[in-house]
Parts: structure tokens; sequence; C-alpha cells
């Protein structure tokens, strides 16, 4: 066995894991040409049905993030614009399989040279349709790793996660990645520790590793030293996942008794089919953005009230905090968001955009006062920056009541309240009066007051929420809530992180919003203050 040897990436989804290595890759096998052009385009063709039915047999099967995933993969190879310069050059006398590499290279090369995270992080998405056609058309077998291993690669594609046994555990280790991409956001969601970004490595002679993807960190043939402690570690580990989950049902307290509110942040509807209600309070942030996809038509009234009313039936009477589209920023809708924008961070997102589509907002108001009779529903404002913005969208909520009473349809005015992540309003609270709730969006707040961009590792440092300056504006904020009697939460990813919660309780902050997979740490380290 060689020497031991640690490295250090990124860390994409904490956790431990010891075991045997598995090299990922596509098998490729010599395809064999039909010689005619008409003959290399139905067998292209042939080969984009069948990853199709894949796909769709596979989404079938998904859930949550995991569809959005494959319906976004579906949807790149339904799109003809995709095959268009492949068939090109297969008329000029190319064969399929060189034809449809070189197209989808081009295709993977533009994202991944974006300046946006996101599309690069899309790249792998491609990828993943590259290969599966071209498994298809060479009809070579893939090698996916087995359950129970460390899965080494370049970069993972989504599908390929989804397809692998993970009944056994696993990690995954990549030489390249994001930890903002599609199969990262997968592997946190199912508790397999990840690493990106490790770089060139050489593997060669270690069989074995260790992989703590909370540290971004593994050893490649431990020392029996590192395996002891190692195996302490993830014994302490598996012993605090159980006593987590019996805080799991019954409200937060804390140990002098005193009721800490844990709501959950969700993106789709899917994902509240593994989550039980009884154990949180109610939907305290729903992103309501990720029910428009970009590239996709935007969902009609009917969509998204439809999407609205299966929130609130879920929260059974609890109460159900939808936020107005927050776009922009990170968060690009093509046709929605101003293209060429020099800092989208600080250009037209969140209510500034909306109200700037008045049509698009409408839409959206119209469809929540509908589902508003289902339940507790609260609307929430993103990105608010001066009164007249609360002021504004009030009178366009009148206007859709007024429209849809008009229309003889069953309607209820939501409360409306704010998000606290811009500077300016956590400063001068006083001007907000009007807002029903604050919930302070801790990423935005610290981005803005650090100034330093929560999506850019070179100054992640820098993006630090326990900074004095971030903590003493919750603090002052959580103070105007409890003196003016305004409702205040925290819905930003420190409330998910259990190192800042004595901090958030000792500012005065009673009501968290967290990831549903951090319910029962959070719960558990209440219990501890
Ligand atoms: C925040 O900014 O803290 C927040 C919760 O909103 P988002 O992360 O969606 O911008
Ligand atoms: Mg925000």
């Amino acid at each position: 066995m060689r020497q031991m040897l640690e490295l250090t990436g990124r860390p994409a989804s904490d956790g431990i894991f010891s075991g045997p290595l598995a090299h990922v890759g596509v098998l490729t096998r010599k395809r064999v040409q039909t010689g005619s052009p008409e003959g290399e385009v139905s067998a292209l063709r042939e080969a984009v049905a069948i990853s199709l039915a894949e796909l769709f047999a596979l989404t079938e099967k998904a859930e949550g993030e995991a569809g959005d995933i494959l319906g976004f993969q579906s949807a790149m190879l339904e799109d003809d614009s995709l095959q268009s310069s492949a068939l090109a050059a297969i008329a000029a006398g190319e064969a399929a399989d060189i034809a449809w590499q070189a197209a989808l290279d081009a295709e993977i090369a533009g994202y991944e040279q974006s300046e946006d995270e996101y599309f690069r992080a899309r790249s792998a998405d491609l990828k993943d349709i590259r290969d599966r056609v071209l498994r298809h058309l060479s009809g070579a077998e893939e090698s996916s790793g087995r359950s129970g291993t460390i899965l080494v690669a370049e970069d993972l594609a989504p599908s390929m996660f989804l397809e692998a046994d993970w009944s056994k555990g696993g990690a995954i280790v990549l030489s390249a990645g994001s930890p903002t991409s599609h199969v990262a956001m997968l592997a946190r969601a199912r508790g397999i520790p990840m690493i990106v970004g490790l770089g060139r490595a050489d593997f060669a002679g270690h069989g074995v590793a260790i992989v703590d993807g909370g540290q971004g960190l593994i050893l490649l043939s431990p020392s029996s030293d590192r395996q002891r402690e190692y195996a302490v570690r993830l014994e302490t580990l598996k012993s605090q996942r159980q006593r987590e989950q019996q805080f799991l049902i019954g409200p937060a307290r804390r140990k002098d008794g005193r009721q800490i509110e844990v709501a959950i942040n969700v993106a789709g509807v899917d994902e509240l089919e593994t989550i039980d209600v009884k154990t949180c309070d109610g939907i305290g942030l729903m992103r309501s953005e990720f029910l428009f996809r970009d590239g996709a038509p935007l969902p009609d009234e009917d969509e998204q009230y439809e999407a609205y009313r299966r929130f609130l039936n879920w929260a059974d009477g609890k109460p159900v905090t939808i936020r107005t589209l927050d776009i922009g920023g990170d968060k690009p809708i093509a046709g929605l968001t101003q293209p060429g924008e020099k800092n989208p961070f600080l250009g037209l997102r969140g209510i500034r955009l909306t109200l700037a589509r008045p049509d698009v907002f409408k839409i959206q108001l119209r469809a929540m006062a509908r589902a508003a009779v289902h339940g507790h529903l609260k609307v929430m404002i993103p990105m608010v920056t001066v009164p007249a913005e609360i002021a504004e969208t009030d009178r366009l909520l009148d206007l859709c009541m007024d429209e849809l009473m008009g229309e003889g349809k069953h309607c209820k005015r939501p409360p409306l309240g704010i998000m606290v992540e811009v500077p300016a309003v956590a400063v001068a609270p006083e001007l907000f009066r009007q807002a029903a709730f604050f919930s302070i969006g801790s990423n935005d707040l610290t981005q803005y007051v650090t100034a330093s961009s929560r999506d850019e590792p070179s100054v992640a440092a820098l993006n630090d929420p326990s900074h004095p300056a971030v903590r003493r504006l919750i603090a002052s904020v959580a103070k105007f809530g409890r003196e003016n009697n305004i409702p205040v939460s925290l819905c930003g990813d420190m409330a998910s992180d259990p190192v800042h919660l004595a901090t958030l309780l000792a500012a005065g902050i009673t009501s968290l919003s967290v990831a549903p997979a951090r319910l029962g740490r959070i719960k558990a380290a209440i219990a501890d203050i």
C-alpha cells in the first residue's frame, strides 16, 4: 500500500465516508459507422430518442430537485437546436458520433466559459446528455461505480448520481465541479459527503480513502492512526444524528423552556413529500422563483395557484410564507431579467424587477390571493430598499383583489411582509412599519454589508455572517420588531448552521427558517442552549 496522501478541495456536502475508491468513466467502444449520411442521421436520431425515453423514465421515479434536473436535461435534449450543428456536420460527411461529440463539446465550452457560476455548473448536465447519447450510438457500457464506494471523477453527471445505488452510502470526489452544481445539491439532500475542485491528483496505487466532506478533505491510503481517528469521529457523528432525530417531533425549546419557532425553506412542492409537517412550524420561506424555469414558458396563474395551494394544504393550517419572485442576481430567467447588467446583484432583481414587470407580477399576486383561501398564507417581498416598494405592491394586490372579486373568484388578501436583506432596511427599519412582518435574509445582508459576493470563492472568507456588523444589524432589527410588535424571523442559511445559533438567540431572534435536512440538528442545538 502507498504512503498516505492528504488532499484538499472545496467542501460541497458534509459527512464522513471511508471505503474503496471507484473511478467513474465512460467505457467507449469503437462505433461501426453506417457509411451514408442518411444512416448516420437516423443512428443519431435513434440514440437521442432512446436517451430521451430513459430520461423520461428516470424523471417519473425522481423526486424534488432530482426531477427538476432530469426535466432540464430532457428539455435540452428535446430542443432541436442542440442537434442542428451535429446534423449539419453529418450532411457534410461526418460520422454521427464524431459530429455529436464535436457539437456538444462546443456547447459545453460555451457554458464553461460563462462568468456565471450557475451556467458553469450546468455544463455537467450537457456532458451527461453528450455521454448518454454517445453510449447509445456506440452501444458502450457505463461504469458508474458500486454502492458503498467513493466515486472519483472529473465531474459527475446528475443522472449518474441518480442512477447510482447509494443504499450502502458512499462519497463523491471531483477534480473539477462546483458546490452550487445540481449534483452537489443532490448529494447534500441525500447526505452523501462530497468534495469538488480537487484539481489534478495522482490516485494511482491508492485503493481506499476517507472522505471528510465538511472539511473538503480526502485521505488516500489513510494511516492506521488516521483510520482510528476517523472511526471515532464517525461514531460520534452517527450518535449525534440519532439524537437529533428525537428532537424532530414537538416544538423546539431552549433549556429554560422558551420556545423557538423553526420553519422550513423550500423551493419545490415535491420536496414536501418526504417532510412531516409535524416536525416544523410551517414554511418560513418558499422561494417562488424556482417555479419559473429559465428557457421554459412562464407558469400561468392557474399553474401558480395550484402550486401555492399544494403548499398550503400540506401545511395543514400552519403558516406558509411565499416570497414573490426573486429573480435577477444569481437567478436569471431569460425574457425577464435584464441581459448584460454589469453587476446583477446590485441591479434589477427581486421587487425591483417585478415592479418593472407588473404584467408578470399581477399574475403571481392573483394566484397568491386565490391560494390564500386554502390556509395561512403570508406573502413576502424580496430585496425591498424603500417603503414605496411595499406601497406599490399593496396597490397591485388591491387591484388584483378587486379584479378577482369582480370575476366572482374566491380570494383572500394575504398579509404583506418583507425580507430584510438590503442594509438600508436593516439600518432604518422604522421606515418600514407598514410591513406585516420582517424576515432577515442573512445571505444577501452579509453579501451587501461585507461587500463580498456570495458566490465568489476568492472572497468567501470575507462573506462571513458572523462579522460584528452583520450581527449588530440582526440584533437591532430584532429589537425594533420586539418594540413595535412586528414579528421578525431569519431565513438565510445562517439559521441552518448551529454555529450561529447562540448568537442569533442572544440577538433576540425567536423564529428561524431552515433547510429541511437541518431541522433535527437545529432543534437539538436549541435544546442545548
Ligand atoms: C437571503 O438572502 O438570506 C435569502 C434567504 O434569500 P436568497 O438566499 O434566496 O437570496
Ligand atoms: Mg436574498
